[in-house]
């Protein structure tokens, strides 16, 4: 149904990423744009920690 469908996502932090999943698995196409100009253009975050679960998506569990 979203097939086709141009997705624009402003910001490519860690909510702008996680926006862009879905609507790439459903088939549109999906442009994202970033203000800053390379990831260290700026003082960011320390770390994130990606346990196991991580990489588990809904779809995949039983
Ligand atoms: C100093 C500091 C340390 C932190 N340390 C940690 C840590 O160690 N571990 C952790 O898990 N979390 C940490 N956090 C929290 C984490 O950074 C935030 O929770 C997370 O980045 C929020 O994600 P977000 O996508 O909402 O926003 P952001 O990460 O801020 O992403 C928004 C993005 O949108 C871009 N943007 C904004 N407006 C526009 C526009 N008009 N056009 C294009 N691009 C645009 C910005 O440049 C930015 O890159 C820290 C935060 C700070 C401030």
């Amino acid at each position: 149904m979203l097939r086709g469908l141009r997705v624009v996502v402003a910001g490519a932090g860690l909510g702008g990423l996680c926006l862009t999943q879905g609507p790439l698995r459903a088939g549109c196409a999906v442009q994202v744009f970033e203000r800053d100009t390379s990831p260290d253009a700026r003082r960011q975050g320390c770390r994130l920690h990606l346990d196991a679960r991580a990489g588990l998506t809904a779809w995949r569990r039983p």
